[in-house]
């Protein structure tokens, strides 16, 4: 199996090619024709398994294939992830997968100054990469809107669950418009997991490796 051959478009290719990943892990492999057919996705995959591209790279084709012709730069896509080590570790992949696209990322978390993030804010963000807390934070400061939010991905959502995060996810969720598509990574499939997904997926495709 070629990164080719599961569809993705020349500048994603070459982010890959870039990276040195010669073939697609089998997460990858499942996830990034699923996605780009527009399918919810619901994974039990542990860290190291390449998920992070698996869910970026399509959902930055999808981004970069839909851009509304007129209008400033919208949060279109928010990744929410449980903690500030992989909100970064994120950020930083999404960087590099974006490299050849005009697509713009930002990354917030908590224990930091909110002000520098709020300036990234304003400048225009295309993919939010964000922790709970400080996502609501600044959501009720009027630093961002989640109007326009078109995919939602959940990493690591046990985790999330674990570290007491259910309600903020809950308000979060409230927030986001009805139609979009969406993403949730797990490394169990717990009751409490398949409950969040049972709530906010719709039709998913289940991907186990
Ligand atoms: P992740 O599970 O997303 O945290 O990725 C784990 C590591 O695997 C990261 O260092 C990636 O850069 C790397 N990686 C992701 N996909 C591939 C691939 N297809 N081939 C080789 N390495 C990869």
């Amino acid at each position: 199996m070629t990164f080719k051959a599961l569809g993705l478009s020349t500048p994603l290719l070459r982010a890959v090619d870039k990276k040195g990943y010669e073939v697609p892990s089998p997460i990858q492999e499942e996830a990034i024709p699923t996605i780009l057919n527009k399918q919810d996705v619901l994974a039990s995959a542990q860290t190291g398994t390449g998920k992070t591209a698996g869910f970026t790279l399509p959902m930055l084709q999808l981004l970069s294939d839909q851009r509304p012709v007129k209008g400033k730069r919208a949060i279109r896509a928010l990744i929410l992830t449980p903690t500030r080590e992989l909100a970064a570790q994120i950020f930083e992949n999404v960087k590099e997968y974006s490299e050849f696209l005009d697509i713009r990322s930002v990354v917030i978390f908590g224990g930091v100054n909110a002000n520098p993030q709020i300036s990234k804010l304003r400048a225009g963000v295309d993919i939010l990469i964000a922790t709970p807390g400080r996502l609501l934070d600044l959501q009720q400061q009027g630093a961002l809107s989640l109007s326009r939010v078109e995919f939602l991905v959940l990493d690591e959502a046990d985790r999330m669950l674990d570290m007491g995060f259910q309600r903020d996810i809950n308000k979060i969720m409230a927030m986001l418009p009805k139609r979009r598509q969406n993403l949730l990574f797990s490394a169990t499939f717990s009751k409490e997991i398949k409950a969040l997904a049972g709530k906010f997926l719709h039709d998913p495709k289940t991907i186990e490796v």
